[in-house]
C-alpha cells in the first residue's frame, strides 16, 4: 500500500500572528520532549461540537459539521505536518441513539482505531447543557469499556458553546466551575476513578467557542468571555496532559478483541474458586470426616446401627 502523503498544516497561518507564535512554542516545546507526533481522539455525544472543534483546531474545514446529528458513520482522521511534527486529530461520530450508546459505532471506532495510538482524549460535551444524566455516564462507560481507564490520564474535557451568558444572573466563572464539576463527577463515575485516585487522575476542563460570532481581542484572536484566547489554551492544555505522564494507548487486537481492560482480573476467579476449593474447602472437609471416625458415638447411634455392646441392650431386653 502506498504511503500516505501527510498534508502541510497550512491551517495554522489562518490564525492571528500571536496565536502562531503561541502554537509554534509550543510545538517546539514537544519536540524537545521528543514528541513529534500527536494523535487527538475526539469523543462525545452527537450534536456537541466534536467536528467544528477539530475544524477549529486544524484552522481549516477538514470535517463536515452539521446542525442536524445526521453525522456520517465513519471517524474520519485528519493529518497534517508542521516543521518536523505531525499532527493527527480523529473526529467520531456521536455514540448514542435512541437513548442508549450505539454498540455498533462504537464497534467501529474501534476498528478504525486498530494499531493507533491514543496520545490523547478529548471528551466534549457543551458549557450551556444544564444537565448531566445517564446518558453521559453511558457514553463515558462504553469509553472506559473500550480503551481502559487509564485513557482518562490522558484526557481533557472540553466544553463548547462556551460564549454564553449564564442564566439567572449566575457569575460566569461559578458557572463555568458549577457545569465542570457535575461533568466531572460522572466522568469519575463512568471512568470507574476511585476518591483516592482522584488527584492522580486529575482531568483538565477546557472552554471553546466554535461560532464565527465567537468576540475577539484586539489582535484579533478569539477570546472567551473572561478574555482568554482559547485555541493556544486549547493546545496548551493538550500538551501539558501529553507530557505529565501516564502511557499512550495502543489500541492492538488485544485491546479491541480482549475482554474488557478493566475487568482483566475477572479472569483470576476461576482460578480462585479452584484454589479455595483444593486448599480450603477439601482440607476442611478432611478434617470433619477425621473428627467423625475418631468420635464415641452415642449409644443411641450405635443402637440405631446395630453396634450397641450386647451386654446394655440385653439387659434393656430383659
Ligand atoms: P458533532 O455532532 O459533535 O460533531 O457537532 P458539530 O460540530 O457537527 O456541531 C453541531 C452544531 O453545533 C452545529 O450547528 C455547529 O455549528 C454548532 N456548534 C458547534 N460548536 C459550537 C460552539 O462552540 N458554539 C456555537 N454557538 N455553536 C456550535
Ligand atoms: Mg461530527
Amino acid at each position: 500500500m502506498a504511503s500516505q502523503v501527510i498534508r502541510e498544516w497550512v491551517g495554522i497561518q489562518q490564525f492571528p500572528e500571536p496565536t502562531q507564535t503561541k502554537l509554534h512554542e509550543i510545538l517546539g516545546k514537544l519536540k524537545e520532549e521528543n514528541v513529534s507526533t500527536l494523535t487527538i481522539l475526539v469523543m462525545g455525544k452527537g450534536g456537541v461540537g466534536k467536528s467544528s472543534t477539530v475544524n477549529s483546531l486544524i484552522g481549516e474545514r477538514v470535517v463536515s459539521v452539521s446542525a442536524f446529528q445526521s453525522e456520517g458513520p465513519r471517524p474520519v482522521m485528519v493529518q497534517r505536518s508542521r516543521a518536523g511534527f505531525t499532527l493527527n486529530v480523529i473526529d467520531t461520530p456521536g455514540l448514542i441513539e435512541g437513548g442508549y450508546v450505539n454498540d455498533q459505532a462504537l464497534a467501529i471506532i474501534k476498528q478504525f482505531l486498530l494499531n493507533k495510538t491514543i496520545d490523547v482524549l478529548l471528551y466534549v460535551d457543551r458549557l450551556d447543557s444544564y444537565r448531566v444524566d445517564n446518558l453521559d455516564r453511558q457514553v463515558i462507560t462504553a469509553i472506559t469499556d473500550s480503551f481502559g481507564k487509564a485513557i482518562w490520564r490522558r484526557s481533557l474535557v472540553v466544553l463548547t458553546h462556551a460564549q454564553l451568558s449564564p442564566p439567572d444572573g449566575l457569575n460566569y466563572d461559578d458557572f463555568v466551575s458549577r457545569r465542570a464539576d457535575g461533568l466531572l463527577k460522572v466522568v469519575c463515575l463512568g471512568a470507574q476513578i476511585k476518591k483516592h485516585e482522584l488527584k492522580d487522575s486529575e482531568i483538565p476542563v477546557v472552554l471553546v467557542e466554535n461560532s464565527v460570532r465567537c468576540q475577539t481581542n484586539q489582535d484579533d484572536e478569539k477570546i472567551l468571555p473572561n478574555g482568554t484566547a482559547w485555541i493556544p489554551n486549547l493546545v496548551e492544555t493538550i500538551t501539558e496532559v501529553v507530557l505529565k505522564g501516564g502511557k499512550s494507548i495502543l489500541v492492538d487486537k488485544k485491546l479491541i478483541e480482549g475482554p474488557n481492560p478493566n475487568e482483566k482480573h475477572k479472569l483470576l476467579i476461576p482460578l480462585i474458586l479452584a484454589f479455595q476449593y483444593f486448599f480450603v474447602v477439601k482440607p476442611i472437609q478432611r478434617s470433619i470426616r477425621g473428627d467423625i471416625s475418631k468420635e464415641n458415638k452415642p449409644s443411641w447411634e450405635l443402637r440405631d446401627m446395630g453396634l450397641a455392646s450386647h451386654s446394655i441392650f440385653s439387659r434393656n431386653k430383659i
